[in-house]
């Protein structure tokens, strides 16, 4: 089913109420990164050129539920205020009356942004209630919040049955360019899983096997997969409940025709350090006080040569601790192959984005997603509650 979509709407007028997801990184209260505002600003800008009367909700933080003035949308608005060329106000309410009032005084291409919505337990309950005083702010609800996609709350799921509903140009996309991986992808697709945990990637890699021709495996994950076969890992990142099912999963693999690669050397240190000592072993040389923080050389070489064959790349996790320099090369060795390879490529996560800024390649990839969890979700093969009610 097409997802309805915003660019047909005559919103002339109309109180739009726009679901963003504007949950940046603050340091000391102010904004240290502002690429997911930047990212919802085409469909700002088409809401405000469209004449709506642009209502902004977001989340930000996890405030628990109240009011909690470190989790202040505030210092965001004031970021905000300066990327469009509208009047901009801030509401220090969400549902009271001053919301209200300032929604009503809206002018057509103005905008309203309102406090956090977490400020309201209700909004994580999706209480009928508060979605209700939500959709009470505005005539049409627009979702572009991808990043939140995969929670069923007021603003992302609730508001959806209660006023007529689109998909952004942000939500669309990401949708889109996910879906495409999923649903008849371009051959040979390759499928690059990294960072720390093997628990929390089990599920996409089930769902992968089914569609792609290779997975790459790399980062803290990789050695509950070599421990699995019997692979020395020494002090390396385990998570012991969970061999049986890696193991599993190769076999998995090799029934599914699915060339399942693991690292064939390491870059080790002897602690989980900035300043380890390190050493660069073999598939069999991670001795007792030792761990694996990166890929080898032969391993980047293997992962080389098949990046370089794709034709559709997914990438999610870094090849190893990126963030201590001398254990960064790996990922970004693969950050810099996945970027020249003539592949349609999709990079999902927040540690891969981070990996993909720090080679300084994010114009080379094809679609960089924004939302972590969700778009792990959507690969895994979850229905995302915030689009099924936009499917409604
Ligand atoms: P995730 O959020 O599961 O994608 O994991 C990202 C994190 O995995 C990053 O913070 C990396 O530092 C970490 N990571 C990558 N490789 C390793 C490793 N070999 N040992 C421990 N942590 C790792």
């Amino acid at each position: 089913m097409q997802l309805p979509r915003l660019e047909n709407e005559d919103v002339k007028g109309k109180r739009v109420f726009l679901r963003v997801d504007f949950n940046v990184p603050l340091d000391n209260g102010k904004v240290s990164d502002k690429t997911r505002i930047e990212k919802t600003l085409p469909t700002i800008e088409l809401l405000v050129k469209k004449g709506a009367r642009v209502v902004i909700a977001s989340h930000l933080g996890r405030p628990k539920g109240k009011p909690d003035p470190q989790y202040s949308m505030e210092p965001v608005y004031e970021v905000f205020k300066g990327l469009v060329k509208t009047s901009v106000n801030f509401s220090k309410d969400v549902i009271g009356e001053n919301a209200v009032k300032l929604s009503k005084e809206l002018k057509d291409g103005e905008i309203l942004v309102l406090e956090n919505l977490r400020f309201h337990k209700e909004e994580e309950e999706n209480a009928p209630a508060f979605s209700k005083s939500l959709a009470a702010l505005a005539d049409v609800y627009v979702n572009d919040a991808f990043g939140a996609a995969h929670r069923a709350h007021a603003s992302t799921e609730g508001i959806a049955h209660l006023l007529p509903s689109f998909a952004g140009l942000l939500m669309y996309k990401e949708i889109t360019e996910l879906s495409s991986l999923l649903s008849r992808p371009a051959k040979p697709f390759v499928a690059i899983i990294g960072g720390s945990k093997v628990s929390s990637k089990i599920s996409v890699i089930k769902n992968l096997i089914e569609k792609v021709d290779h997975i790459l495996i790399g980062g803290g994950m990789a050695y509950t997969f070599l421990k699995s076969r019997a692979i020395p890992v020494g002090n390396s990142l385990i998570e012991k409940d969970f061999e049986v099912e890696a193991f599993q999963l190769i076999e998995r693999a090799g029934v599914a025709g699915v060339d399942f690669q693991l690292p064939v050397d390491h870059v080790i240190g002897d602690k989980f350090s900035a300043d380890a000592k390190t050493k660069t072993v073999d598939k069999m040389g991670i001795l007792d006080g030792w761990m694996g923080m990166d890929i080898g050389p032969k391993t980047i070489a293997n992962y080389e040569k098949v990046i370089k064959n794709a034709a559709t790349i997914v990438w999610n996790g870094p090849m190893g601790v990126f963030e201590f320099d001398k254990f960064a090369p790996g990922t970004m060795a693969i950050a810099k192959a996945v970027s020249k390879s003539k592949a349609r490529t999709v990079v999902g996560g927040g540690d891969s984005i981070a990996a993909i800024n720090k080679a300084k390649v994010e114009d080379k990839i094809t679609h960089v997603s924004t939302g972590g969890g969700a778009s792990l979700e959507f690969l895994e093969g979850k229905k995302l509650p915030g689009v099924v009610a936009l499917l409604k």
